[in-house]
């Protein structure tokens, strides 16, 4: 494997956090969005002081999606492998860090998972039914160690799944992102081979966990990119999304809004951060899933160099590029 290789890696990572950070200071619904930024969100901004969630953070600050997702990838690369411990370890050490017992951050799932752990509960048990997006939001790691091997994404998907969010539905949405990152990776690499390939994983996930309620996650992103690719309007679309497929904080909602935009999008990375903070919802899940996905399709040599100095200086406690380095080792031992 070769710098291309790096390229995609380093487009995945930052993506993810490009996602994160840019679409962090949208409101709850698309119009709302709209209205207070009068059109597109089309660069870093502060969040607003009156955001419900993320009042305080500065343009360019990730949140819980890219903090998790680094704290994951930490723990994959000091074992050199995914593993369920060592995922539970990581999300506690997260959860932790941040004040977790008093944060408006945590996600319902992971909440209830790590305090579990915490009581020593058994680690099949304790996300017995999450299904929300936290399962997804902070599975670009496990994608990016597997090159072409969406097989292998959906196995790693699944032990990443295990602390908090063993359900059928969670596992298929993760597996999704994670598959489809997989398959963006590799040369010449075409987008409705990625959406098919988030599909394929979506079906394999399903297989495992806890059996529990969901749409089909890869049904529903048919429908989202027959939305995308609809001949309606860029804000019909969003709309439509928005109503029919859905962007809260259900994992069958949110991981196929996620492949609506990157289909929107063209597999761009500063596109679907546009778009999907301007679809709103959980906007900073959705465009974090998205441009992980689109980064990894594109590289990071399609980002404005800016773009990623903003991102490093607006998160100094995250050596991107120390992680980026681990994973790509990863990456090129399994390929
Ligand atoms: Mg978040």
């Amino acid at each position: 494997m070769s710098d291309f290789l790096l390229d995609k890696i380093r487009g995945g990572f930052y993506g993810q956090a490009l996602g994160d950070a840019w679409a962090m200071p949208a409101w709850l619904n698309p119009q709302q969005s709209w209205d207070y930024y009068h059109g597109y969100i089309t660069e870093f901004l502060d969040a607003p002081d009156t955001h419900p969630v993320h009042h305080g953070l500065r343009a360019g600050q990730v949140t819980d999606d890219t903090e998790q997702a680094y704290s994951i990838a930490e723990s994959i690369i000091a074992e050199g492998h995914v593993s369920a411990q060592g995922v539970a370890d990581a999300i506690v050490r997260w959860y932790d860090r941040i004040g977790g017992d008093s944060s408006p951050y945590v996600g319902p799932s992971s909440r209830r998972a790590i305090q579990a752990i915490k009581r020593g509960e058994d680690l099949n048990e304790v996300g017995r039914i999450g299904d929300t997006n936290g399962a997804a939001m902070r599975i670009s790691p496990v994608g990016l160690i597997h090159p072409g091997n969406v097989e292998a994404a959906v196995e790693d998907a699944y032990l990443a799944c295990i602390p908090s969010h063993n359900t059928d539905v969670a596992v298929s949405g993760a597996a999704a992102v994670a598959g489809a990152i997989a398959a963006a990776l590799p040369a010449g690499s075409s987008l409705d081979e990625v959406i098919a390939a988030g599909q394929r994983a979506a079906d394999l996930g399903r297989k495992h966990g806890h059996v529990w309620i969901g749409a089909s996650v890869s049904r529903r992103i048919d429908l989202a990119v027959q939305i995308a690719r609809s001949d309606k309007s860029e804000r019909q679309r969003l709309q439509d999304l928005y109503d029919l497929v859905g962007a809260t904080l259900a994992i069958s909602e949110a991981v196929p809004a996620a492949f609506g935009v990157l289909a929107m999008a063209q597999g761009d990375p500063i596109q679907a951060a546009i778009y999907a903070a301007a679809l709103s919802g959980d906007a900073d899940t959705v465009a974090a899933m998205a441009c992980a996905m689109a980064g990894a399709f594109k590289g990071a040599g399609s980002f404005p160099p800016e773009v990623i100095q903003k991102i490093q200086q607006a998160n100094p406690s995250m050596d991107f590029e120390k992680i980026i380095a681990g994973l790509y080792q990863l990456a090129i031992k399994g390929s």
